[in-house]
């Protein structure tokens, strides 16, 4: 080997062919002989959002603690550390000079948003607004607290909070600091899609107005492109080595990571492309009837909310996808079906056997994966499940782990993989999306559809990623209504009459890069949002 891998080349090559220039150079930290080693360091400038993409395990963290002058970078010497005056001469004459200037000197406070919301409880006792009032520093809570909906959850403890709800107070509580550098691990988890993009809105907003030096890293390639400025691509070899790039465009920085191929690194990060392959929406044939479910309707308590579902039917094999904001009722429209919830009218008396992957992943007994995915199939381990579920997943890597040890994005596939080995007449996934790169996110769209067709099974998915539910579904059902008070859901419809219906409730259009075909949110107001909301067409514009 070179000397860099551990294990297998990533670059599948014994003599390497291009290696990486940044791999020639001294890395700006290495944790130790033989472990850990991260190049390239990303740039912060102020007034702007940069973003970073790539997987994890590759050294971001490590970079933030650098940025905020937490770690004294190393630059992969050991014996004789450098010290902060010797990193800022390896850094003269680059973007990062007077940034280290002021790390080295003290100067730079930070704010940062960790990745896994869920995790917050554990290290916090007391309700929203104590945990929020820490944090305003700018005296711009009332108005983060506004925009991000957070006001019906202000006297509630941070433990009974759901997901999307820690999602929006992690990020006011971010934004509402008053520092030089802020961080952002992951925005969109749980979020949905007008909670996303007003999210964006906001880190942008901190960053133009009050001239600060914003960090994002995000997986969710619609919101990114909404979101920064520049972007650094990260790659590598998780566990092993990462490199962050010198700052591109967002948009090239996105088209190259997808392409596989580093243009000015002269680079290749993947053997292939990740292909937005422009299909016309999925026309659906006539397939079987999996059931037929009449007009529903069911509402909680002395109907704080109510939720009306017009009868419908979902097909033999097909993928359905379901779209709508959070607490508008899908998670209830789920449980009506599965018979864990009774219906105040409609008979759901449907004998369906459903497997389902909850929004939030619980998976944490002290069990390793291996013996977990085992006791759920009995084809654990066969040829067909190991091409089929492990490999999309990438599970071989992780399944001698406890599930208790498992990150946010392998807890994910797990129980992805575990939905989908039980035996059952629908599997219903609910965001599957949370907590995957870009690449996992694919792959996994990948698998459950080759699983319905396959499997013949019938799959519905709940998720936010809208470029991912394109991928996945063949129809669309939509909710709408008011969230927290009255949600309603029509029949499942085909894909474009489903997205137009889906994106016009948003006010949100898509167009399609000219390179590589990825959806891309319009300017609102642009010429190209008004015309294809003119023309009704919202995603699947000719
Ligand atoms: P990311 O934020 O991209 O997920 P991190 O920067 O947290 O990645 O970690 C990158 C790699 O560095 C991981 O393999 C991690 O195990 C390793 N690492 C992190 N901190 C240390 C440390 N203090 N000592 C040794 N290795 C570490
Ligand atoms: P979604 O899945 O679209 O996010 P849900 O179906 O989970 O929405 O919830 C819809 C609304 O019903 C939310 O306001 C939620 O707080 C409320 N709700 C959900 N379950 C219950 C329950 N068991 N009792 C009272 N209210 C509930």
């Amino acid at each position: 080997t070179c000397g860099i891998c551990v294990e297998k080349c990533p670059f599948d090559a014994i003599e390497i062919i291009n290696l990486p220039q940044e791999l020639q150079d001294e890395p700006v930290h290495r944790y130790g002989e033989n472990a850990f080693s991260l190049y390239g360091l990303p740039a912060p400038q102020e007034g702007q959002v940069t973003g970073i993409l790539g997987p994890n395990g590759i050294g971001k963290t490590t970079a933030v603690r650098i940025l905020a002058g937490e770690l004294e970078p190393n630059l992969g010497r050991h014996e004789e550390e450098p010290g902060w005056d010797e990193v800022l001469e390896a850094y003269r004459g680059t973007e990062l000079q007077d940034y280290i200037a002021d790390v080295r000197d003290g100067d730079i406070t930070i704010a940062r948003k960790p990745q896994y919301v869920d995790q917050i409880p554990n290290s916090f006792d007391g309700n929203t607004r104590q945990l929020l009032e820490r944090t305003d520093e700018r005296g711009a809570l009332d108005e983060l607290v506004e925009r991000l909906s957070i006001g019906p959850v202000m006297e509630q403890s941070i433990d009974d909070l759901s997901g999307g709800e820690l999602q929006r107070v992690a990020i006011a509580a971010t934004l509402a600091r008053d520092t030089d550098f802020y961080f952002l691990d992951e925005v969109t988890p749980y979020l949905d899609i007008g909670q996303r993009v007003t999210a964006a809105r906001l880190i942008r907003e901190l960053a133009e107005e009050e001239d600060k030096s914003v960090l994002v890293v995000e997986h969710d390639l619609a919101i990114l492109d909404l979101l920064a400025d520049t972007l650094h691509v990260a790659y590598g070899e998780p566990g092993a080595y990462g490199v962050i790039t010198s700052p591109k465009s967002v948009r090239n920085g996105i088209n190259e990571y997808l392409s596989g191929y580093l243009d000015n690194e002269n680079m290749r990060i993947r053997p292939n492309p990740i292909e937005f392959e422009e299909h016309a929406p999925r026309s659906v044939t006539r397939a079987d009837t999996l059931v037929e479910y009449p007009d529903l309707t069911k509402s909680y308590g002395d109907g704080e909310f109510s939720l009306e579902v017009e009868g419908g039917t979902i097909r033999e094999n097909e993928v359905l996808g379901v779209v709508g904001p959070n607490g508008i009722g899908k998670s209830t429209f789920a449980k009506l079906l599965t018979g864990n919830l009774e219906t105040d009218e409609g008979d759901t008396d449907l004998d369906l056997d459903i497997a389902y992957k909850p929004q939030y992943v619980t998976i944490d007994q002290h069990m390793r994966v291996d013996a977990f995915l085992s006791s759920i199939t009995d084809q654990f381990g066969s040829s067909y499940w190991n091409t089929e579920i492990a490999q999309p997943l990438q599970l071989e890597r992780i399944m001698e782990q406890n599930l208790s040890d498992l990150s946010g994005g392998e807890r994910q596939r797990v129980a992805i993989a575990a939905c989908l080995s039980d035996s059952a007449d629908l599997y219903l996934l609910d965001e599957p999306s949370a907590h995957l790169d870009v690449e996992q996110r694919v792959q996994a769209a990948k698998a459950i559809r080759r699983f319905a067709e396959q499997q013949d099974a019938t799959v519905m998915v709940i998720d936010h990623d809208i470029y991912m539910m394109d991928l996945l579904a063949d129809r669309l059902m939509v909710f709408d209504g008011e969230p927290a008070v009255h949600g309603r859901a029509g029949q499942p419809q085909e894909m474009r009459d489903g997205m137009n219906e889906f994106l016009a409730n948003l006010e949100v259009t898509f167009r399609r890069d000219e390179r590589t075909s990825r959806p891309r949110i319009n300017k609102p107001e642009s010429q190209l949002d008004r015309q294809q909301k003119d023309e009704g067409e919202y995603y699947y514009a000719p």
